[in-house]
């Protein structure tokens, strides 16, 4: 299943993807007498509270609903406001921690244990919206294509081989970054967390669709051109190691989010660097998921 957010009549709407047509997730429910869900987070925590909700969808025949085609919809990000801040790896693929060494971001390579920081949304923006910034805040920004894994159920000391089943899908998150900023300021958050820097999406494809431990090909293309080009069985911490180890005295929540690190080909790690630049088209792609798309606007 693959579920998107778009904008129905000024809301956040749910919809369930097949193929090029959507359907709105509440007319699946409200058939079966299922209450209806108010936006994604809201239909995660139902799915956490319960098995009905998940087994209603699975089933469910998309020609007994209205279809809309999936083109027409203005797209939000799957969970454009998160309940907290989106948990985020760094360097968390071998050839990025290397190519990163070799600037002024982080000296120290590969690292022992994961290395987390945090990401605001507020909102996330989606797929077909821009990611914007002013020259006058930041002339180096940068794209990290990332595999994000959307939690689906509390948990805490959670076992690495338990990881999965508190798994509820996955997305795609660009980890945009101000280079001038991260450096500037000793840690991350800063140049991390201007506004529109965390484009989300285009939907969240539920984990039965995915193997695990993940072995998803993702990519970064800048106008087309390929940037980054790897695999998600390249991790340094796979998904059961961070899941488990990020929950060791911290209660994962259902719609909680980990962004899972960017592999090497960051904008940063060429000389010189290639920074984005206004009018750019970021597209980062993650097998299975589909295409995050956005264009840059860079201000004076
Ligand atoms: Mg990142």
């Amino acid at each position: 299943m693959k579920f998107i957010t778009f904008l129905k009549d000024g809301k956040e709407t749910v919809g369930m993807l097949f193929g090029d047509e959507a359907v709105i997730v509440n007319d699946i429910l409200s058939s079966h007498g299922l209450p209806s869900r108010g936006n994604m987070l809201d239909l995660i925590d139902g799915i956490a509270g319960g098995t009905d909700i998940l087994r209603v969808l699975e089933s469910a025949d998309p020609a007994a609903f209205s279809r809309l085609p999936a083109a027409d919809l203005k797209l939000l990000a799957p969970i454009p406001y998160p309940r907290r801040n989106i948990f985020c790896l760094g360097k968390n693929y071998a050839a990025h921690a290397n190519e990163v060494k070799l600037t002024k971001l982080s000296g120290s390579g590969i690292p022992a244990a994961p290395v987390y920081f945090t990401k605001t949304a507020m909102p996330a923006v989606a797929s077909g919206d821009c990611i914007r910034f002013s020259r006058g805040v930041t002339t180096m920004v940068d794209y990290e294509a990332e595999l994000a894994v959307v939690i689906g159920k509390s948990g805490k000391d959670i076992r690495p081989a338990d990881a999965e089943s508190y798994v509820f899908g996955y997305t795609i998150i660009n980890d945009v970054s101000a280079r001038d900023l991260q450096s500037r300021h000793e840690q991350w958050f800063k140049g991390k967390n201007l506004d529109t820097f965390c484009p989300m999406g285009p939907c969240i494809v539920d984990k039965s669709e995915m193997p695990f431990p993940v072995a998803l090909g993702i990519r970064c293309t800048v106008n087309g051109e390929l940037r980054q080009d790897s695999n998600t069985r390249e991790l340094i911490f796979d998904l059961a190691t961070v899941i488990s180890d990020l929950s060791k005295g911290l209660t994962l929540l259902p719609g909680d989010i980990i962004s899972t690190g960017t592999p090497s080909g960051v904008g940063a790690g060429f000389d010189p660097p290639r920074f984005l630049t206004d009018g750019d088209l970021v597209e980062c792609t993650v097998e299975g998921i589909g295409t995050l798309s956005n264009r840059v606007r860079a201000e004076a």
